[in-house]
C-alpha cells in the first residue's frame, strides 16, 4: 500500500521524505519504507530494459538535489592518491622504462605529459588489450614518474564524508547490484546450447543499469568506498543471494545459480563422483581431463596400448598430475561468498563483458579491494580458462583476461601475496597442464608404434589461435617477481609438474622427409609450433634465469637441471631411443634440452658451479647429443634441397629458428649442449657422428670416385660444406663458452651491421633478447646505444633521385671491419643465405677502399677467439684428434688434386679448422710435440693426436676401396710389374697403408665409451638391429680394394695448394719463412694464399720440426705440377660457377645502364632548364631552315613530319590542378591548427578572391561580357605535362590495344586512357597532336616590320574581322578534338561552368582560354614566380605550351566574338559611347575591370594562325595602355583626399606640355579627375582606413607601385611570346625586372639607361589621345548606376601578386598534432574517427575510410580531394605518421615526413617513440605537390575505390 502511494508521488520528494526520516535516530520506519519501495522497484521479473527502476534509484541516491549535482559534491571527497583510470583498447598510452619497476607499467597521456620524463626511455603505445594508469602506485614505477597530482597525495588534505551524504547509496545499492546479478543468473541458460547472441542479448539489456555501476565508481574514492563495501561484505549477500523464501521467483533463480556453479571446477561433480568407477575408453584427449581428480590409478581393462609398464597415456598423465597437486581443491567447483565473487563469476560466464571489467577495475585504487579481487580473481583461475577454451572469440576474451590480470600481478607485493594464501603458481601449473592436455596426440617421433611419449598437437585450434597466451602471459608476469619466482624453484613438485607441462612440446610438430612426392598440403602447424615453445616454454625459462645468477641460488639451479635430466630420461624411454636415430625425421622442438643447457649455462658463468657436477654420465650424454645434432645436419639438408618434396614451409622452419626472436630460445641452445657434450665425449666419436649425421661418410676417402648411398650427387657438396662449416662453429663460437654479455652484444651487432646496413629499429629488433635485454629494465646492463655508436657510423637519411627517400642508418666504423668483421658470426645469425655473399660483399668493398685488398677476392677473415672458460677445455681436444686430422688430410688431398665436390668453402673451412686448432693447443700435450711410440690402435694414421706434430706427419700408403673401373685400379697395378725392387718396397709398404672408416671408427668409439662408463644393462638395451639402419644394406659387388701411393703430409699438401693457388712453382722459396718474421700483420686480410702462408708461419713458430719441414719442402725443386686434371664435374662446376658471375655483372651492368638511362630522362623532363640534349626533343622549328619538322615515334622509331593525314603527337599528362588556388597573400605558409583556439580561413587565398571576384561581376554586369574578363581555372584548371616523347597517332591506339589485352599492367586504367611512355615509361593519359608546318613560316613570323603602329592596329583589327574557318575534316583535325574533349574530361563540371547558362559557349569559350592562361601561370610559380632567371629558346621547345596554344587556338576559332562588342575597338578607339544595349539588359564590363592578360590570351588565340610578331607585339602594347590606366586608377584608390586632390592639382600643370602622355603625373591627374566626376567611387573608400595612410606617396614609391601593378601582365605576356616564337627570355636582377621584360617585348623605344631609373609610363604607345581614351574608359566606371558604383572600387584596386604555394606548415613535435587530431571529432559526423587524416593542403579534417562520412558511395577522403585538390590530395594520416597522396581514382603512400632520433619512420607509431619534422622531406613533397610530378615520381600505386 505505501508502496503504491509513493510510487504514485514524485521521486524526488520521495526520496527528500525517505531520506529525512532515515536520518532519524529511529530510522525503523524509513527503513521499512525504503525496503518496501524498493521491493516494488527492483523487481527482477521486470525486464531489465524498463529503466523506471533506474531512475528511482538515480534519485533515491542523490536525494533531494539532482543526480548531477551529487555526483560533484560526493567527486569533491575523492581521497585517491592513485590515478587509476581504466582504459579499453586502442587507447593511447605511455610507457616509461626509466621509471617503470614492472615493465607492464603504462601511463595515461595527462599523468605522462604532467610527469617528468625528459631524456628518459620512453614510448608511447596503443593499447592493446586496455589497461590502467599506474601513476601513484610506486609498487610499479618509481616515484620520480608521478605526475604533479598524484605525487602530492591529495587525500591527506581531503575532508572526511559527511554520514548522511552516502547514507542513501548504502543502503539502496545492495539491492540494485543483486537485482543486477539476478537478471544475470536468469539470463544464462545451461547449458552449452545457449547461444552466444543470448548472452549479448542479455547484456543489451543490461547496459544501462551496468553503465550506471560504472560511473558510480567514477565519482572518486568516497562511493568507491561504499560500493567495495558492498561487494565484499558476506553477510549482505548472505541475506540478499537467495532471496526471500516465498518468492518463486528468486528461488529459480538462485537454483539456476547454483547449477551454473556446478560446472565451474575443473572436475565436474559428476565426474568426481564417478572416480573409482570403470572408466569408459578415452582417447588421449578427454582421457586426461577426466581422471584428473582421480586419487589413485585404477587399473584399466580398456587400454588398447599394449605395453610392458601396464601405463596407458591416460594413466601416465594421471598418475603425474594426482599425485602433484598437492591441494585437490583447485580443481573443485566454485562457492561463493561476496557479491563480488558472484559478479565476477558471471563476468567470466558472459566472456568478460567491456563494461563489466571497467566497473570492475576502476576501484582497484582501493588496496583492499584490490587485495580481495586478486584472491577472488585467482579462484576463478580454471573457471577462466574452461570459459576461454569453449569461447568463439577467444581473442577478444584473452585480451579482456590480460587486461585484468596485468593490474594485479604486476605488482610484486600482491602476487606473492596471491602466491602464499591462494597457491597462485599451483594453479597456474595446473591449470595450463589441464589446458594443454586437451590437445595431446601420440607423438610419431623415432619408433611410431610403440611410442608412448605424448605432445600436443599444433594443429588443434588452441594452438593454432594462440589461445594459452593470456595464462602464459601471466605466468611470465609473476615469474618475473623474484619473490615468486623463489617460490616456484623451491617447490620441487610444482617444478616436476612445469617439465611434464615442457616435455608436452618436446618433440612437437615433426617433420617426415618426403621422399617420392612433394606433400600436396603444405601444413603451416610450424608457425604455432615455434611461437608455443617461445611462449609457453622459454619465455618462463627466461623468466627463471634472470632469478639464477647468483653463488646463493646455486641449489636452485641444480634442482632444474635434476629435474632436467630426469625428465629427458623418462622421454629417451618414451620414444624408444636407444642409440640410433630414425631416418629422415626432425623435429625442431627440443624445450627439455634447452631447460638444461641454459640452467647449465647459467650454472657456470654466473654461479660459479663445477660443470662436472652437473653433467649425466657418458651414455647419456651421447643421447643427449642426438637430436640436436640432427637438427644441424637438418638445417644442411633443408639449405641442400634434399627437403623440398615437404615445401616450402620446411625452409620457414629452418629460417625461424636460426632467427633472432628464437636464435637464443633454440640454436644457442643446442649449439651449446653440443659443445658440452664434444668437451666431454671422446673427439674421435664426436667427430665422425657428425660427418656420419651429415652424410658425407662415403666422400671422405682418397679415392678418385666413390660411391654415395644416402645423397645425391649435388647434393654433397653443400653437404660437405655444411659438416665443416658445423663443426668451426661448435669450435669457434663462445658466445656460452666464456664471453662476456657486453662482448656478444658487440657481436651480435657487429655481425648484423655487416650484414647490411641497418636502421635503427631493424637492428634493434635483429638483436636477440638474450642476454642483454634491448630494453632497460635490467639496470646495469650494456647500454645498446652506447654500444652502437662505438661499433657504428650514423648516415643521416639522404633522398635518392627521383625522389625515394632512405632512412637514417647506421654502418660499420672502418676498425670493425679490420678487426671484428666475424663471418662465423655472420652464418650463425643469418636467416637468408643471401646475407653471407652480402657481407662478403662488403668487406671486399671495404678492403679495396682502404686498399688492404685489392687484387681478386679476400677471404672471410681468421678471427681470434675469446679464450674457453677453463670448463669447457675439452672442447679443443675436437681439433687434436686423428679422425679430423685424417679427414682434413683427405680432404686437402682431394683439393689439390681437383677432385669433384671440393670447393673454395670447403678449403676455407678445413684450414680454419686447422688454424683453430694450432691457435687452441691441448695443454697436456705441450713439450711432446715430437712423434710418440707406436700408437695402440692399428688402423690410425697419425702417431699422435695434436695437431702440430701431425701436421708434418707423412703418410705414404692408404688403402681404399674402389670400383673397378676407377683410374686408380689401372694405375695401381702397373708400376708393381716395372721394377723388382720397388715392387719388394712396394710390397711392405702395403702393410703400413692405412684403413679408414669412419663408421667403423664411431662404433668403435661408442663400444669402448659404453663399456668404460655404464653396467651390462645399458649394453642389453641396445638391440643389434640397429647398427644396420645406418649402414647401407650390401656394397655394390665391383668395389675393388686398392692401395694408393702418397706421400705427403698436411705441410707439404698445404704447400702444394698454396703454388696451385698462386699459379707459381715454387712460390715459396726456401727462405721465405724468415722474411715472414720481419711483418706478422700483413696476414690479417687477404685470399687463400694469404691464408696458407698464415698457417704455415704458425706452425713454424710453434714447432721446430714443422719449421724443418717447411723449409725442407720449400727448398725442394718440384717438378712441374701435373696439368691440372680437372674432371669433368668440377671443371663444370666451376664453370657454372663463374659463368654465373659473369651473367650477374653483366646484369648489374645493365640494371647500371638503364639507370642512368632513366635518371637523365627523368632529369630533362622535370627540369626546364637543363641543357638540351634530347634529340627527340626538337620540336620548336628556328634552327631548322627550310626543312619540315620532324618526329620520331618512339614506337615504331620512324622518324616523319606530323601530317593532316598521319598525325603525331606529344605523350602528354593531363591534370587538373589546384596549385595556383591555393596561393596566399602572404609568403609564409599558415601554421597548421594544433589548438582549438587556432583556425585557417580559407577566404585569403587565390581560388577564393578570384571567386568573389566573378560572382560580383556577375551580379552587375552582362554575363557573356564577365566571361571574357577574367580567367578561371585558379582551381580545377587542366595543367598539361609531357616528357617530350612523340609517337604517331595510330601507333599509340594499338599501343593502347595492346596495353588493354596485357593483364600484367597495374597501376593505372587503361580504360580511362592511361598508359606509360613506351620510351621513359613516364605516367601519361593523352595526346597532344602536333602542329604540322614548314620552319618557312616562322621565319616569316620573325620577319621584322618597320610599320606604324596605327597601322598594325588595324591590321589587327581586320585579322579579328575575318571569320574563322572551319579545318576540313582530317585526322589530325579530329585529333584535335579529341584532346579537347580529353581537356575537358580532366576536370569536374564545376570547374568549367561559371556562367549562368551552364554549358553555353561563353562557358566554353572562358575554359578555353583559361587552359592557356592555368598553364602560364603555373610555369610561372615553378620559375619562382618572376622571369629573372631567364630561359633559353631550347626551353620552350621542350615544353608543350606551344602545341597546346595551336590546338586550343583551332578549338577557340570555332567561336567568333561579336564585333559590336569587341574589346579591341574600345581599346583602340575613341568611339561615341554606345547607348548601352536595351533597358533590361545588363551593361558590359568596364575596361578598366577586365583583366589584361586574359584580354590578350583571347585575341590570341581567336586571331588567325599564325600570328605574326609584329600583330602580337601590338597586342601587347595596346593592351599594356590599358593596364597601366588600370594601375593608376588602383593607386589613385590608395590615396587620401588630400593627396589625391594634391596629386590631382600637380599633374593637371604637365599636361600640356611635351610627351604629357607619357607622363605619369598628368596621366594620374586625369584619372582622378575623370573618377571624382562622380562622387561615389572615391567616396566608398574613404569608410576604410587606408592602410597606408601614415606614409606619403613619393614619386618613387608611385612607380614602384606602378610597375607592381603591371608586372604580372608583363610576364606573362614575356611567356607567351617565349613560347609563340622561340624567343630567348633574357635574365635579369630581380629589382630591374620591369625593364627587362619590358625590353624583351619591344615595348622600350631605347634600350634603359642603368643611371636613369626607368618609368612605366615610357612603355605606352597611344594611337588615339591618350586623354580621350583614358576619359572614355572612366566614363564606363562612373557612368555604372549607383548600386553597381558601390562596389567599382573594389574592382578596381585589385591586388594581382600572390605568394608561391605553399602546404601548411607543420609543428617540429610530431605528438603536437597527434594529441591534438587523434581524439579530435570530424566536424561533419561529430564522431572520433577510426583513421583520422588531415589535408596537408588546407588543414581539413577528415575520416579516412570511414562510413561516417560517406557520400554518394565516396569516402572523405576521397571526397575531399575532389574540391580541394581538383583530385589531388595530400593527405597525414594521424594515427600511422605516414602521408598518402590521392590521385584520380589512385593512391600511394608516400611515407612520412616526421622521423625519429635514428632518422627514421616510425609507420603506424609503433615503437612511439618521439618523432620531429624533417623538413627537407617535407619540402620535397611540397616541390613534388607544386610540379605536379606524384604521378612520375612515387611509384607504387593503385586505386583506391573512393573507400578512403
Ligand atoms: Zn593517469
Ligand atoms: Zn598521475
Ligand atoms: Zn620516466
Ligand atoms: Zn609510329
Ligand atoms: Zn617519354
Ligand atoms: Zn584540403
Ligand atoms: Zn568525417
Ligand atoms: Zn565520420
Amino acid at each position: 500500500m505505501m508502496a503504491a502511494l509513493q510510487l504514485r508521488r514524485d521521486k524526488k520528494s520521495t526520496a527528500a521524505h525517505l531520506k529525512s526520516d532515515l536520518n532519524r535516530t529511529d530510522n525503523s520506519s524509513g527503513v521499512r519504507q525504503l525496503q518496501e519501495l524498493l521491493d516494488s522497484v527492483l523487481n527482477p521479473e521486470k525486464p531489465p530494459a524498463d529503466t523506471e527502476a533506474l531512475d528511482w534509484c538515480k534519485c533515491l541516491i542523490a536525494g533531494e538535489e539532482g543526480f548531477e549535482e551529487f555526483c560533484k559534491t560526493v567527486r569533491s571527497y575523492d581521497n585517491a592518491t592513485l590515478c587509476g583510470l581504466v582504459w579499453t583498447a586502442n587507447f593511447v598510452a605511455y610507457r616509461c622504462r626509466t621509471c617503470g619497476i614492472s615493465p607492464c607499467m603504462s601511463l595515461c597521456a595527462e599523468c605522462f605529459n604532467n610527469g617528468d620524463h625528459t631524456g628518459h626511455d620512453f614510448n608511447m603505445f596503443r593499447s592493446q588489450a586496455g589497461g590502467a594508469c599506474d601513476c601513484g602506485d610506486s609498487n610499479v614505477m618509481r616515484e620520480t614518474g608521478f605526475c604533479r597530482r598524484h605525487r602530492l597525495r591529495t587525500g591527506e588534505n581531503v575532508p572526511s564524508v559527511p554520514r548522511d551524504l552516502l547514507l542513501m547509496s548504502e543502503m539502496v545499492l545492495p539491492r540494485f547490484i543483486i537485482c543486477i546479478i539476478q537478471y544475470l543468473r536468469d539470463g544464462y541458460t545451461e547449458p552449452d546450447t545457449s547461444a552466444e547472441r543470448d548472452l549479448q542479448k542479455v547484456l543489451q539489456q543490461l547496459e544501462p543499469q551496468i553503465t550506471f555501476l560504472e560511473e558510480l565508481t567514477k565519482m572518486g574514492g568516497a562511493m568507491r568506498t561504499v560500493l567495495t563495501k558492498i561487494l565484499t561484505n558476506q553477510q549482505t549477500f548472505k541475506d540478499l543471494s537467495m532471496g526471500q523464501e516465498e518468492n518463486v521467483f528468486a528461488k529459480k533463480n538462485y537454483e539456476n545459480y547454483l547449477s551454473a556453479l556446478k560446472n565451474s571446477g575443473l572436475v565436474s561433480v559428476e565426474e568426481k563422483a564417478q572416480t573409482g568407477a570403470a572408466e569408459p575408453t578415452r582417447g588421449s584427449e578427454t582421457g586426461a581431463l577426466g581422471l584428473l581428480g582421480a586419487a589413485a590409478p585404477s587399473s584399466s581393462e580398456s587400454n588398447k596400448e599394449e605395453d610392458q609398464d601396464g601405463q596407458s597415456i591416460g594413466q601416465r598423465k594421471r598418475v603425474k598430475l594426482s599425485s602433484s597437486t598437492k591441494d585437490p581443491s583447485i580443481m573443485d567447483s566454485l562457492k561463493h561468498k561476496c557479491f563480488l565473487e558472484e559478479l565476477l563469476f558471471w563476468t567470466i560466464k558472459y566472456e568478460f563483458p567491456q563494461k563489466m571489467v571497467t566497473f570492475l577495475l576502476n576501484m582497484l585504487p582501493d588496496q583492499d579491494y584490490k587485495i580481495t579481487f586478486t584472491k577472488t580473481f585467482v579462484q576463478h583461475y580454471a573457471f577462466i580458462m574452461k570459459t576461454l577454451m569453449k569461447s568463439q572469440e577467444s581473442d577478444t576474451m584473452s585480451n579482456r583476461i590480460v587486461h585484468i590480470s596485468v593490474q594485479l600481478f604486476s605488482n610484486e607485493d600482491l602476487a606473492r601475496h596471491v602466491t602464499e594464501e591462494c597457491q597462485l603458481l599451483d594453479i597456474m601449473v595446473t591449470v595450463l597442464l589441464y589446458m594443454m592436455e586437451s590437445c595431446l596426440i601420440k607423438s610419431e617421433l623415432q619408433d611410431e608404434e610403440n611410442s608412448r611419449h605424448v605432445v600436443v598437437n599444433c594443429s588443434e585450434a588452441l594452438l593454432k589461435n594462440n589461445t594459452y597466451w593470456p595464462l602464459v602471459s601471466d605466468f611470465i608476469n609473476i615469474l618475473s617477481h623474484q619473490s615468486v619466482a623463489k617460490k616456484f624453484l623451491e617447490d620441487h613438485s610444482l617444478l616436476m609438474l612445469w617439465m611434464s607441462f615442457v616435455s608436452f612440446f618436446q618433440g612437437m610438430n615433426l617433420n617426415k622427409r618426403e621422399l617420392s612426392e612433394h606433400v600436396e598440403f603444405e601444413s603451416q602447424t610450424y608457425y604455432a609450433a615455434f611461437a608455443a615453445e617461445l611462449e609457453a616454454c622459454a619465455q618462463p625459462m627466461w623468466s627463471l634465469l634472470t632469478h639464477c645468477k647468483v653463488k646463493e641460488t646455486q641449489e636452485y639451479t641444480k634442482t632444474v637441471v635434476r629435474y632436467c635430466l630426469e625428465t629427458l630420461q623418462i622421454w629417451f624411454d618414451a620414444i624408444g631411443f636407444v642409440d640410433e636415430l630414425a631416418p629422415n625425421q626432425v623435429t625442431f622442438h627440443l624445450p627439455l634440452h634447452r631447460y638444461y643447457a641454459m640452467f647449465l649455462s647459467k650454472a657456470v658463468k654466473c654461479q660459479g658451479l663445477d660443470l662436472e657436477s652437473l653433467l649425466p654420465d657418458q651414455e647419456m650424454l651421447m643421447r643427449i647429443m642426438v637430436h640436436p645434432l640432427q637438427i644441424q645436419a637438418s638445417l644442411s639438408e633443408i639449405h641442400s634441397n634434399m627437403w623440398v618434396r615437404n615445401g616450402l614451409q620446411i625452409k620457414g622452419q629452418a629460417m625461424t629458428y636460426v632467427q633472432s626472436h628464437f636464435c637464443n630460445s633454440m640454436i644457442d641452445p643446442d649449439i651449446f649442449l653440443l659443445q658440452v657434450c664434444a668437451s666431454r665425449l671422446d673427439p674421435d666419436y664426436f667427430i665422425s657422428s657428425v660427418f656420419e649425421r651429415f652424410k658425407v661418410v662415403d666422400l671422405l676417402t682418397m679415392a678418385s670416385v666413390h660411391q654415395n648411398t644416402a645423397l645425391d650427387g649435388e647434393q654433397e657438396r653443400p653437404m660437405l660444406e655444411g659438416a665443416l662449416t658445423f663443426l668451426v662453429i661448435l669450435s669457434s663460437l663462445r658466445i656460452h663458452l666464456g664471453m662476456a654479455d657486453d662482448e656478444i652484444l658487440r657481436a651480435e651487432m657487429v655481425s648484423q651491421l655487416c650484414m647490411n646496413d641497418r636502421t635503427h629499429s631493424s637492428l634493434l629488433d635483429l638483436i636477440p633478447e638474450n642476454p642483454n635485454p634491448k630494453s632497460g629494465i635490467v639496470p646495469g646492463s650494456c647500454s645498446f646505444e652506447e654500444m652502437l655508436s662505438a661499433v657504428a657510423d650514423f648516415k643521416a637519411p639522404v633522398f635518392e633521385l627521383g625522389g625515394s627517400m632512405q632512412q637514417g642508418m647506421y654502418t660499420p666504423k672502418a676498425e670493425v671491419w679490420e678487426k671484428e668483421f666475424d663471418p662465423i658470426m655472420v652464418i650463425l645469425r643469418t636467416v637468408y643465405r643471401r646475407d653471407v655473399q652480402s657481407a662478403m660483399d662488403r668487406y671486399s668493398a671495404f678492403l679495396k677502399q682502404s686498399g688492404m685488398h685489392t687484387t681478386g677476392n679476400p677471404w672471410p677473415p681468421y678471427k681470434e677467439r675469446t679464450p674457453l672458460h677453463p670448463c669447457y677445455k675439452g672442447l679443443d681436444r675436437l681439433l687434436h684428434c686423428k679422425t679430423l686430422h685424417i679427414v682434413i688430410f683427405t680432404l686437402l688431398y682431394k683439393i689439390w688434386l681437383d677432385h669433384s665436390n671440393m670447393s673454395e668453402h670447403v678449403l676455407c673451412m678445413v684450414l680454419y679448422l686447422i688454424e683453430l686448432g694450432l691457435d687452441n693447443q691441448v695443454e697436456e700435450d705441450k713439450g711432446d710435440e715430437e712423434p710418440c711410440i707406436e700408437e695402440h690402435c692399428h688402423d690410425s694414421w697419425f702417431p699422435g693426436t695434436n695437431l702440430l706434430s701431425n701436421l708434418h706427419h707423412v703418410i705414404n700408403y692408404v688403402r681404399v676401396r674402389v670400383p673397378e673401373t676407377a683410374p686408380e685400379v689401372k694405375r695401381e697395378r702397373e708400376p708393381p710389374a716395372s721394377t723388382s725392387a720397388e715392387a719388394s718396397n712396394f710390397g711392405q709398404n702395403v702393410r703400413e697403408a692405412q684403413v679408414f672408416s669412419l663408421v667403423a671408427e664411431r662404433r668403435r668409439k661408442f663400444q669402448e665409451i659404453i663399456n668404460r662408463s655404464s653396467t651390462e644393462a645399458s649394453q642389453a638395451v641396445r638391440p643389434k638391429s640397429s647398427s644396420t639402419r645406418w649402414v647401407p644394406p650390401g656394397t655394390p659387388p665391383q668395389l675393388v680394394t686398392e692401395i694408393l701411393e702418397i706421400h705427403e703430409s698436411m705441410l707439404s699438401l698445404l704447400i702444394k695448394l698454396h703454388q696451385k693457388l698462386s699459379a707459381k712453382q715454387n712460390s715459396l722459396s726456401a727462405t721465405w719463412l724468415e722474411d715472414m718474421d720481419a711483418n706478422p700483420n700483413r696476414h690479417a686480410h687477404g685470399d687463400g694464399i694469404t691464408a696458407i702462408e698464415r698457417i704455415l708461419t704458425k706452425a713454424a713458430t710453434r714447432s721446430h720440426q714443422s719449421k724443418r719441414s717447411i723449409q725442407e719442402i720449400c727448398g725442394k725443386v718440384f717438378p712441374p705440377v701435373a696439368p691440372k686434371k680437372n674432371s669433368p664435374t668440377a671443371k663444370k662446376t666451376m664453370d657454372k660457377e663463374e659463368r654465373r658471375q659473369r651473367a650477374r655483372e653483366r646484369q648489374q651492368k645493365l640494371l647500371a645502364e638503364f639507370a642512368s638511362r632513366q635518371k637523365s630522362f627523368m632529369e630533362t623532363a622535370m627540369d626546364v632548364e637543363s641543357p638540351d640534349t634530347e634529340a627527340a626533343m626538337d620540336l620548336g622549328a628556328s634552327e631548322v631552315k627550310e626543312s619540315e619538322v620532324l618526329y620520331d615515334c618512339v614506337i615504331c622509331g620512324q622518324s616523319g613530319p606530323s601530317t593532316e593525314d598521319r598525325p603525331t603527337g606529344l605523350v602528354v599528362l593531363l591534370q587538373a590542378s589546384s596549385v595556383l588556388g591555393h596561393r596566399c597573400k602572404s609568403d609564409e605558409a599558415k601554421k597548421l591548427p594544433t589548438t582549438d583556439e587556432e583556425r585557417i580561413y580559407p577566404a585569403d587565398t587565390c581560388g577564393a578572391a578570384h571567386d568573389v571576384r566573378l560572382a560580383l561581376m556577375q551580379s552587375f554586369f552582362k554575363d557573356s561580357s564577365c566571361l571574357q574578363s577574367v580567367s578561371i581555372g585558379w582551381d580545377g584548371g587542366v595543367y598539361v605535362q609531357t616528357c617530350g616523347h612523340t609517337l604517331h597517332i595510330d601507333c599509340h591506339k594499338s599501343y593502347m590495344e595492346s596495353l588493354r589485352n596485357d593483364q600484367v599492367m597495374q597501376g593505372f586504367s587503361v580504360d580511362k586512357g592511361e598508359f606509360t611512355c613506351p620510351l621513359c615509361r613516364q605516367f601519361a593519359n593523352s595526346v597532344l597532336p602536333c602542329r604540322p608546318g614548314r620552319s618557312t613560316e616562322v621565319v616569316s613570323w620573325h620577319m621584322p616590320s618597320n610599320k606604324k603602329t596605327s597601322v598594325l592596329v588595324k591590321e589587327v583589327e581586320d585579322l579579328q574581322e575575318q571569320l574563322g574557318f572551319f579545318p576540313t575534316e582530317s585526322n589530325l583535325s579530329k585529333e584535335m578534338e579529341l584532346v579537347i574533349k580529353d581537356i575537358k574530361n580532366t576536370t569536374q563540371r564545376k570547374y568549367m561552368d561559371y556562367g549562368k547558362n551552364p554549358g553555353s559557349p561563353d562557358n566554353d569559350f572562358l575554359f578555353m582560354y583559361s587552359v592557356a592562361r592555368t598553364n602560364l601561370e603555373l610555369e610561372l610559380v615553378h620559375r619562382g614566380g618572376n622571369l629573372c632567371s631567364g630561359g633559353a629558346s631550347g626551353a620552350a621547345k621542350r615544353s608543350c605550351l606551344n602545341q597546346l596554344f595551336h590546338v586550343l587556338a583551332m578549338h577557340m576559332r570555332l567561336y567568333s566574338i561579336d564585333s559590336a562588342y569587341n574589346p579591341w575597338t574600345r581599346l583602340t578607339q575613341v568611339a561615341p559611347s554606345r547607348d548601352n544595349c536595351l533597358d533590361d539588359e545588363r551593361p558590359e564590363v568596364p575596361m578598366l575591370f577586365r583583366d589584361c592578360p586574359s584580354l590578350l590570351i583571347i585575341f590570341v588565340l581567336t586571331m588567325p594562325q599564325p600570328l605574326r610578331k609584329e600583330h602580337f607585339i601590338c597586342l601587347v602594347r595596346m593592351l599594356y595602355n590599358l593596364q597601366y590606366t588600370q594601375a593608376l586608377a588602383a593607386l589613385s584608390a590608395k590615396f587620401s583626399p588630400e593627396e589625391r586632390q594634391a596629386w590631382s592639382t600637380s599633374g593637371t600643370l604637365k599636361k600640356n606640355a611635351f610627351n604629357a602622355e607619357k607622363s605619369y603625373e598628368a596621366l594620374l591627374s586625369h584619372v582622378i579627375t575623370e573618377l571624382s566626376k562622380v562622387k561615389t567611387v572615391y567616396d566608398v573608400n574613404t569608410d576604410e582606413p587606408s592602410m597606408l595612410s601614415s606614409s606619403v606617396w613619393s614619386p618613387q614609391s608611385i612607380e614602384y607601385s606602378l610597375q607592381q601593378f603591371c608586372l604580372p601582365y608583363l610576364r606573362l605576356s614575356c611567356l607567351l611570346q617565349h613560347h609563340l616564337y622561340g624567343d630567348n627570355l633574357s635574365g635579369c636582377p630581380e629589382e630591374e625586372e620591369f625593364s627587362g621584360l619590358a625590353g624583351c617585348l619591344g615595348l622600350l623605344d631605347a634600350a634603359p639607361q642603368p643611371s636613369n631609373p626607368m618609368y612605366s609610363a615610357s612603355c605606352l604607345d597611344w594611337t588615339v589621345s591618350a586623354f580621350d581614351l583614358m576619359s572614355q574608359w572612366c566614363s564606363e566606371v562612373t557612368g555604372l548606376a549607383d548600386t553597381q558604383a558601390e562596389k567599382s572600387m573594389t574592382l578596381l584596386v585589385q591586388d594581382l601578386q600572390w605568394a608561391s604555394p605553399h602546404l601548411l606548415h607543420l609543428p617540429d613535435n610530431y605528438n603536437t598534432i597527434f594529441q591534438y587530431y587523434h581524439k579530435k571529432a570530424c566536424t561533419a559526423c561529430k564522431k572520433v574517427p577510426k583513421d583520422p587524416a588531415l589535408c596537408l593542403v588546407c588543414g581539413t579534417f577528415v575520416c579516412l575510410k570511414g562510413l561516417c562520412c560517406k557520400q554518394h558511395g565516396i569516402c572523405e577522403c576521397v571526397w575531399h580531394s575532389q574540391h580541394c585538390g581538383a583530385a589531388t590530395g595530400i593527405f597525414l594520416l594521424i594515427n600511422a605518421s605516414v602521408i598518402i597522396i590521392i590521385r584520380g581514382h589512385r593512391f600511394c603512400l608516400w611515407g612520412s615526413v616526421y622521423l625519429d632520433a635514428h632518422g627514421e619512420e616510425d609507420r603506424d607509431l609503433r615503437r612511439g617513440k618521439p618523432l620531429f619534422l624533417c623538413v627537407e622531406r617535407y619540402r620535397v613533397l611540397e616541390q613534388q605537390w607544386v610540379s605536379h610530378t606524384f604521378d612520375h615520381i612515387n611509384k607504387r600505386w593503385g586505386p583506391h575505390y573512393n573507400g578512403l
